[in-house]
């Protein structure tokens, strides 16, 4: 049999295993299972030719039972609306798992920002939020970047907000500049978040960091801060890396700096010259302690699992392990950390700056991390102690089970409080 890679079944899987194993009420359960707004709009944007090209783009509201929604918006050319659907449920559970007052959404926009300038960049950004103005904003739906955005689209997308409403409302979108309201720290809160995470697991499973190889799948915002905080921070060592063209690696571990030139200059790590050549596929596989996919979706699935050699899965990516491969990954006693806490970083740190911006009182970037950690550390301990709880009962489960479970009780309870069933 075929495995299933829609992203939204994967999700909906999820969901439906943790719902056994705490036997969620089915009310809420059938309410989980879709989202509660799915909003798609075909917007035009100006090209550098001077033609109008029409656009395509989704914003999901998957729940607001514990705030507005929240979540980032894709530039992507295979952009699917199951992808953001899926997108938009993670986003529900990792607001929740990390105990800050959101719901979940995501949007996504079908283009290829690699092909298009700087002004047609701009343009679709602005279409974009021209047209779906009337279902986001600070107390309803706030987005911020994700994969192919960043905080000069949050810019655009701000000024567009502004213009329409005729205010000023830097809480409407976060990972802005910090010059427009942004907070300090936001960056790289993703990976600084991810590496909080690496060293309770490692702990869990007593690695000394510093004796550690790591493997990292991808070079956006998250892969390369993952590298630069686990080499520098951390002290361990990056053996492989990859980007969507391919990958490198190297025994005696990889330099950040060097690599980062190289990937200037020739547009893919594989520009470095002084390390070994090696396929996506090859990383996935690599003799190392840690591996840390922050790339796509489905990445380990049933045809690659039972060849993962490394002893912790970080997913800093969303989703990029199946359900089939979960199975696999647990029965081979292979810890594998869920995205949802994985990556939190990015959307705690957002919502410390939709509060900055609400308060209009900025805080130092010292002082964002240590809250960072502490929301963290306690969500990783919240997701432990329910494993442990069932597995003191008799049943083992996963880490990703042990983390639906502490979310899903959260929205659950919120919806129930709301009187929704
Ligand atoms: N795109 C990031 C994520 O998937 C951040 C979302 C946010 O800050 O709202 O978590």
């Amino acid at each position: 049999m075929k495995e299933e890679l829609d992203p939204f079944k994967i999700a909906q899987q999820q969901l439906d295993d943790a719902a056994e194993i705490m036997k969620l009420d089915k009310t809420a359960h059938a309410l989980l299972r879709e989202p509660m707004r799915t909003v798609t709009v075909n917007f035009p944007a100006k090209m550098r030719d001077g033609t109008v090209k029409t656009f395509t783009g989704f914003r999901v509201l998957y729940n607001n039972a514990r705030g507005p929604g929240k979540g980032g918006i894709r530039f992507h050319p295979e952009e699917k609306l199951d992808t953001v659907k899926a997108l938009s449920a993670w986003m529900t559970w990792k607001c929740s798992l990390a105990n800050i007052p959101f719901g979940g959404a995501k949007g996504g926009v079908i283009c290829d920002p690699k092909s298009m300038n700087a002004v047609e960049l701009e343009n679709v950004s602005r279409g974009f939020i021209r047209a779906v103005s009337s279902f986001v904003g600070p107390y309803i739906d706030v987005p911020a970047p994700d994969v192919y955005t960043n905080s000069q689209v949050m810019a655009w997308m701000l000024d567009e907000y502004e213009k329409i409403y005729r205010k000023n409302e830097p809480s409407f979108i976060t990972g802005k500049p910090v010059e427009l309201g942004g907070s300090e720290g936001r960056f790289d809160s993703t990976a600084l978040g991810g590496m909080y995470v690496l060293r309770e697991a490692a702990k869990l499973l007593k690695l000394d960091l510093k004796k550690c190889k790591i493997a990292i799948q991808g070079f956006g915002n998250a892969g390369e801060f993952a590298f630069k905080i686990a080499t520098e921070l951390a002290g361990a060592k990056v053996v492989a890396i990859s980007d969507s063209r391919g990958g490198v690696y190297s025994e005696k571990g990889l330099d950040f700096d060097k690599l980062a030139q190289a990937k200037e200059k020739t547009g893919s790590v594989q520009g470095f010259e002084k390390a070994e050549k090696i396929t996506n596929e090859e990383l996935l596989q690599m003799d190392v302690d840690v591996l840390i996919p922050a790339a796509l979706e489905n990445q380990i699935t049933a045809a690659n699992a039972d060849k993962v050699r490394a002893k912790l899965v970080l997913e800093l990516a969303n989703g990029p392990v199946t359900p089939e491969a979960d199975k696999i990954l647990f029965e081979r006693k292979i810890l594998d950390m869920p995205d949802f806490l994985v990556n939190s970083g990015g959307v705690i740190v957002s919502y410390f700056e939709w509060a900055q911006d609400r308060a209009g009182y900025f805080w130092s970037e010292q002082e964002v991390n240590q809250k960072l950690e502490k929301v963290v550390t306690k969500s990783f301990a919240d997701m432990v102690k329910t494993q442990k709880k069932y597995g003191e009962s008799g049943r083992r489960i996963p880490p990703r089970m042990g983390a639906y479970i502490v979310a899903l009780e959260r929205v659950a309870y919120a919806m129930k409080l709301r009187g929704w069933y």
